[in-house]
């Protein structure tokens, strides 16, 4: 199990000694990773010269495991009805003013045929915790009709911890990542913010990740709600946990996110208990990308425009757009155009970034950086210990490439109004001529003449 005793020891011996740091950096630069003592030196960095060269080369370290390639994805709520108590959430149990809704099968439908028509392939499911309600069962019903009936060709999931049986059957249902966050791993300081409801067993929630992977995740997404408890302690231990999970399952963590705490209607909470500056949040992504080089880093609309501008270009590899975080938020919100009437119904928490997909794919693309609607891996088997591997000898590159260019031509063609035209097609030309393999490239091109004539969801 994780030994969190030896967290608060190697933190205390963390010194950011510059010389110390330029040996770390160097060892990182190759991708291989970092242990625990040497990501508790990164993470202990003040200086701003040191912070650059740490940001710097997380950078390269990024560009060598995923290339400049960026994920776009969309949360997708499908309940906000919750018998947990967490202090920080619009959702929680005793915010008595939060107006409830579980989407029905015919507005989750709505919900994801909104997002498709946005251009999205891809949508990570967040629901609240009520057995009742928003149980297994209508977790399945939601994917069921989700699969059946839209354009959405995979979706993650970010729900409550279950037990392996449960887990087996959501796996079975066509999930790609099963993500949980530990929210905090120090122990009094989770008991202090879960009062009440089955969220409160501390023990239950971590070890879920063990269960799922039991159950057959091979792709699992973990995270710390950054603001909690010290930002040091809790990204260690996430750390930590990845190299558990490897060690014991031999895959580390598919992705890492990084939450952080943001002003909730309802919630006793002001501010954040324990800071994490916008430097400190950048520190956080780069270490988390040099010590667990495979993850995806995912970073949400929690953050500002400006703020996720410039975490992509130091380790983050995916990103989330336009985000609502109340039930039916994306439906309403077309309907609201018409009709000028708001949703009154709970969001979790306030978002920063409200740009548009189109807006995020420019944006990423003046970045000097690619944009991705891929979601071939999930669906052709690279998972688990072979995507690790495949990815830090560098071997997804080539196939990952080529898909983020086959998924922007297709964006481009169907969904570009604003902008997303012009740049996206330089992306694509300059994209092809970093093709090295003739073959490849001649069956890139080939795939790309095929979706302009009008044939879709084209992968290598
Ligand atoms: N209810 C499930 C749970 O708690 O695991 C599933 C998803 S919950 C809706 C998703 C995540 O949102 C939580 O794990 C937490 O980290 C985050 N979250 C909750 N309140 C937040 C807030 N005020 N600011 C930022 N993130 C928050
Ligand atoms: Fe419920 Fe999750 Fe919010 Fe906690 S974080 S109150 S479990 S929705």
């Amino acid at each position: 199990m994780l030994n969190l005793e030896k967290i608060e020891n190697i933190l205390a011996d963390a010194k950011s000694d510059s010389i110390q740091v330029k040996e770390i950096l160097a060892k990182a630069s190759v991708s291989n990773g970092l242990t625990l003592e040497e990501s508790a030196v990164l993470l202990s960095v003040k200086d701003r010269d040191v912070l650059h060269e740490i940001y710097h080369t997380a950078g390269s370290v990024k560009e060598k495991v995923f290339g400049r390639r960026v994920f776009v994805f969309a949360p997708l709520y499908l309940s906000n009805y919750c018998t947990n108590n967490c202090l920080y959430c619009g959702f929680r149990i005793d915010n008595k003013d939060a107006v409830r809704k579980a989407l029905t099968r015919d507005e989750v439908i709505a919900e994801a045929k909104t997002l498709e028509d946005m251009g999205f392939k891809r949508a990570l499911l967040v629901c609240g915790e009520d057995n009742k309600i928003s149980g297994l069962d209508f977790i399945l019903n939601s994917i069921d009709a989700i699969y059946k009936n839209t354009g959405i060709r995979i979706l993650h999931i970010n729900a409550p911890p279950m037990n392996v049986e449960d887990l087996k059957t959501l796996k079975v249902s066509g999930v790609g990542v099963y993500q949980v966050f530990q929210e905090t791993y120090h122990k009094s300081t989770y008991e202090k913010m879960h009062p009440s409801g089955s969220k409160k067993d501390y023990h239950y929630r971590r070890s879920v990740m063990d269960r799922s992977i039991e159950a057959g995740f091979e792709d699992v997404g973990i995270g710390a709600l950054l603001g909690l408890y010290d930002y040091r302690y809790d990204a260690l231990a996430v750390i930590s946990h990845s190299q558990y999970l490897f060690e014991r399952f031999g895959t580390h963590a598919h992705t890492i996110s990084v939450p952080r705490l943001r002003p909730a209607s309802g919630s006793p909470i002001k501010g954040m208990p324990y800071p994490v500056t916008d430097e400190d949040f950048k520190k956080i992504v780069a270490v988390y990308r040099l010590s667990v080089p495979s993850a995806g880093v995912v970073v949400s609309t929690r953050e500002s425009a400006g703020l996720r501008d410039k975490v992509l270009q130091i380790g983050a590899s995916q990103i989330s757009a336009g985000s609502k975080t109340e039930p039916g938020g994306y439906a309403q919100e077309v309907k609201s155009q018409k009709s000028k009437v708001k949703s009154k119904v709970a969001e979790q928490f306030a978002t920063d970034d409200h740009r548009t997909i189109e807006e995020m794919i420019v944006s990423i693309a003046k970045n000097g950086l690619m944009p991705s609607l891929c979601t071939t891996c999930y669906r052709v088997g690279r998972t688990g210990a072979s995507f690790t591997n495949k990815t830090l000898a560098g071997d997804m590159n080539r196939f990952c490439h080529a898909n983020a260019i086959l998924t922007l031509q297709e964006y481009i063609l169907d969904h570009a109004k604003n902008g997303a035209w012009e740049i996206g097609k330089a992306v694509i030309e300059k994209g092809i001529d970093e093709i090295k393999e003739e073959k490849l490239k001649k069956d890139v091109l080939k795939k790309l003449e095929d979706i302009k004539a009008g044939k879709r969801d084209v992968y290598v």
